[in-house]
């Protein structure tokens, strides 16, 4: 495997810290906690879509692309990241919103809503949920072209093979930091969404051989779907990147017992992870992806999933400018609101 002959562009310097949750372990007296902060990542905000651009704007530039169309929910980091990373590049952006959850639309909204705004997004179009999201972008993109434009298509979460090339490339400073810090984990745990950050993560530990197992914690989808997702991306990034061997079935593990009544609606294991994180450890967390993943990890070690003696590692990606737009679920008790 060799990434360094893929193109590139470079969002963040250096590599994303590698931390010791000291007084989160204590808490919930079960194994070491440790935490990748890909929250820290370069572009606006930060978070894990920052490494899939990397490669995907590399790709967009190299076809001569002046406009980049992606998609996502309402409060999409991913739609954040890259609307950032193009005004980086000097290119526009046109976002394409599903409306998950009717209504949930803000022209002016707060969080990563916002966020659009100020960075100037070029266009976006709501569409409702369950849309073909691939098929409304291709609508943007023909659009755009009678205008003269060259636009470039990158799916929901930059997840395909390209852009999960990113956590190939984080599975490799990762097992540096390891090895630098004389630090041998037992797993890590990362939130399952679109799917390039796990198959990334997966298709990399496979390449050297790491042996680390990787535990996904669905925030949308029930577990055998998320599963051949998985499966399917992280053999399509594993031949993309040269991998070599094909990633068996049995190493793709997702637990969907953490969603709750659905993609981006609050549930009291995430209120409470967000809570306990942001007091234990200044670390801010998210109400979607991470607060969910988080409770997992809560769980799983709860339930003795995870036992003292382990090291088990956190990816943390990103996500806290959505915070701001479910502040109410912080100020009080959420069982008492619902
Ligand atoms: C997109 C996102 C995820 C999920 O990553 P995928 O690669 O889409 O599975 C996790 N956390 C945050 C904060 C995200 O924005």
């Amino acid at each position: 495997m060799n990434l360094a002959k893929f193109p590139r562009r470079r969002y963040t310097l250096g590599a994303t810290p590698l931390q010791h949750l000291r007084r989160l372990s204590d808490f919930l007296e079960g194994p070491d906690i440790y935490i990748k902060r890909d929250d820290l990542l370069g572009l606006a905000g930060g978070g894990n879509k920052t490494r899939k651009l990397e490669f995907l704007m590399a790709d967009a530039l190299a076809q001569g692309a002046d406009t980049i169309i992606t998609c996502g929910a309402v409060q999409s980091n991913h739609c954040r990241l890259t609307l950032a990373a193009a005004v980086q590049e000097g290119l526009r952006c046109h976002l394409v919103l599903e409306e998950r959850v009717p209504g949930s639309y803000k022209p002016q909204g707060t969080g990563n809503n916002f966020l659009f705004h100020l960075l100037g997004v070029d266009g976006i179009t709501v569409v409702p949920r369950d849309t073909d999201m691939m098929a409304a972008m291709q609508d943007a993109a023909n659009r755009l072209k009678q205008e003269g434009r060259h636009p470039y298509i990158i799916p929901g979460g930059g997840s395909n093979a390209l852009g999960a090339t990113g956590y190939v490339a984080c599975a490799v400073e990762l097992e540096g930091q390891l090895f630098d810090q004389g630090l041998n984990i037992d797993a890590m745990v990362c939130a399952s969404g679109s799917g390039g950050t796990h198959a990334g993560l997966l298709a990399g530990f496979h390449g050297s051989h790491a042996h680390i197992p990787l535990v996904g914690i669905n925030v949308r989808f029930p577990r055998a779907r998320q599963e051949e997702t998985i499966f399917q991306l992280a053999n399509q990034t594993a031949d993309y990147a040269g991998v070599g061997e094909p990633i068996s079935r049995d190493s793709v593990i997702c637990f969907d017992e953490y969603v709750g009544p659905g993609y981006s609606l609050p549930t009291p294991a995430m209120v409470e992870a967000v809570n306990v994180t942001a007091r234990l450890e200044g670390v801010l967390l998210d109400p979607v992806y991470t607060g969910k993943a988080m409770a997992g990890l809560f769980d799983l070690i709860r339930q003795g999933y995870f036992s003292r003696g382990q090291k088990v590692l956190f990816l943390h990606t990103g996500g806290s400018p959505a915070l701001y737009a479910y502040a109410d679920l912080f100020y009080s008790g959420w069982e008492e609101r619902a």
